[in-house]
């Protein structure tokens, strides 16, 4: 994200939202949990949602579809990464860093059950420490 709005000329304004669908597993339960939402009101206002990565598709289609209930101007989705493979709803980003073929990454701001997040480079995480 801070990488990204450095690119960016235009005036913009950022705010996060926190969701989770994972807990400490590296597969989407489908179940999508806000943890922290947006601070300001999004109505009128033309939106990008910055993604690290999508994966099945579930935590973008549930994002995008609780921020259009806004009523937003507009909304383009971003994201860094992208594994189509293992798409189960469909919904396409607007803006695609890299596809990635169907493995576990960790590192750049990535976790594991909160940890790899300091990594600095992006790297796949092996098996056998989430298959325990
Ligand atoms: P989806 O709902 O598309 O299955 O999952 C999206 C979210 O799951 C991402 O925003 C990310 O937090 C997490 N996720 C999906 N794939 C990976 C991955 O390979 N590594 C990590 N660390 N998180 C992932």
């Amino acid at each position: 994200m801070s990488d990204l709005i450095r690119k960016i000329t235009i005036p913009v304004k950022t705010d996060f939202v926190a969701v989770s669908s994972y807990g400490a597993s590296t597969r989407s339960s489908g179940i999508v949990r806000i943890l922290k939402d947006l601070d300001e009101s999004v109505e009128g206002k033309h939106l990008l949602i910055v993604e690290d990565i999508v994966d099945t598709g579930l935590t973008l289609k549930y994002l995008v579809e609780n921020l259009s209930s806004r009523r937003p101007a507009s909304i383009k989705v971003c994201t860094l990464m992208d594994k189509p493979a293992r798409r189960e709803v469909q919904i396409v980003p607007d803006y695609t860093g890299f596809q990635i073929p169907d493995k576990f990454v960790v590192g750049f701001g990535l976790d594991y059950a909160e940890r790899y997040r300091n990594l600095p480079f992006i790297g796949v995480l092996k098996p056998e420490i989430y298959s325990k």
